[in-house]
């Protein structure tokens, strides 16, 4: 086994205290997001359902043969569930589908049983206000790409649903069809009150092929994609995209909730993880069903997959609901200095919004005007 002192995420985290030591800011703030890690305790993904009301175009649980087709019925089951993993130590639930909000029987029994998640829900179905979690509430672009992305006008639904829930946050799915309505949509999340963050739309293996194959479209999930028309990430939308969203995290302040550090990580051009050449698959990724993470299908069996959303190309993989939790433990660039252990505590405060619904604070560097202006410009490029 390997020992503290030769393993190399305790010789990170060694050199982040260092640093936190001589920072008074960063101690304090390393401090909290320990504390809020300890929320995750033996948490588990779970597919609630595989039914969905919408046709999301390239959607990451129907474009593809890996997810469950079927769900447990039983709801009975379904409670025994839930109490059997509160009694074994759960204390947090990743839960989405296709869509959970469709079976609120099912998150009753959750929330019966424990007491933290978050639920991933399209926003067109109203979710019990006495369920405690957190709702990530996805957005696909303004009301006519909605319209045209999801295979339903569900825009102001969402909005109607949840904008004054203090559970919900409106999570922007950015394709390289969306990155232009971004600003329109901040507008009215502001008018509306509610607060946006912004998700890495992330291809199947499916989709991909197909596109790459020229196969006809269809009436479902591949309706309209072709080798020139799909949303899927190039070269130069990446640039567009992080251009954009930086500018927008500065001018929604209050309203966007999305650290810079993470937008510049997400926006490189190139797989975001160690990706293993002979399977394909990512080495480096939290979503892993490694032995310590595991996903319940929607017909209560656990899952034989390499993860949580298993049809998609981990190659192209920029999905929050893995990445995030990625972040959760330093990378070597994290610890160099104060300013990237700063970027790293801002991902990490981002975290516990994102999931545990504390409030966002950016921690900057110390307040000269010299020191503030370069804040950007040391953000990692990648
Ligand atoms: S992306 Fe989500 S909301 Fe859209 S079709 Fe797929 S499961 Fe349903
Ligand atoms: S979550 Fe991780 S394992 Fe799953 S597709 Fe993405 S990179 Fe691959």
């Amino acid at each position: 086994m390997m020992s503290r002192n030769s393993n190399p995420l305790f010789s990170k985290l060694r050199k982040v205290h260092a640093i936190c030591d001589a920072h008074s800011d960063l101690r304090a703030a390393f401090d909290d997001v320990r504390e809020d890690a300890k929320h995750l305790k033996a948490p588990i993904s779970i597919d609630l359902t595989s039914r969905c009301n919408l046709f999301c175009e390239g959607c990451y649980y129907y474009e593809g043969n890996d997810q469950a087709m079927t769900d447990e019925e039983d709801a009975a089951k379904w409670r025994a569930f839930f109490k059997a993993q509160a009694e074994n130590g759960t204390k947090y639930l990743y839960i989405a589908g296709a869509e959970p909000a469709l079976h609120p029987e099912r998150l009753r029994a959750a929330a019966d049983y424990v007491s933290n998640g978050i639920i991933a829900a399209n926003g067109t179905i109203k979710i019990d206000p006495d369920i405690p979690y957190r709702i990530a509430v996805s957005v696909w672009g303004g009301p006519d790409v909605t319209a045209k992305l999801r295979g339903g006008g569900t825009f102001w639904k969402a909005l109607r649903n949840y904008a004054r829930d203090p559970r919900a946050l409106f999570s922007y799915t950015i394709n390289s069809q969306n990155i232009g309505e971004i600003r329109e949509v901040a507008h009215i999340m502001k008018d509306q009150g509610a607060q946006m963050t912004f998700n890495m739309y992330s291809p199947t293996e499916s989709y991909l092929s197909k596109i790459a194959r020229g196969v006809e479209n269809d009436d479902a999930f591949f309706r309209f994609s072709s080798e020139h028309d799909n949303l899927a990430f190039k070269s130069d939308d990446l640039k567009r995209c992080r251009e954009e969203v930086d500018e927008i995290i500065d001018d929604f302040q209050g309203t966007v909730v999305y650290p810079s550090a993470f937008n510049h990580e997400v926006t490189i051009d190139g797989p975001l993880f160690d990706i293993d050449e002979n399977t394909g698959i990512a080495t480096n990724c939290a979503g892993l069903h490694n032995g310590t993470h595991k996903t319940i299908l929607s017909t209560l069996k656990e899952s034989p997959n390499k993860c949580c959303i298993p049809n998609i190309d981990c190659k192209t993989c920029r999905l929050l609901a893995n990445v995030l939790p990625s972040r959760l433990a330093p990378y070597d660039k994290d610890v160099q200095d104060a300013q990237a252990v700063r970027n790293w505590l801002n991902i990490r405060r981002y975290w516990s919004w994102f999931y545990l619904k504390k409030p966002y604070v950016e921690l900057r560097a110390p307040a000269t005007s010299s020191v503030l202006n370069q804040d950007r410009q040391n953000v990692p490029a990648q």
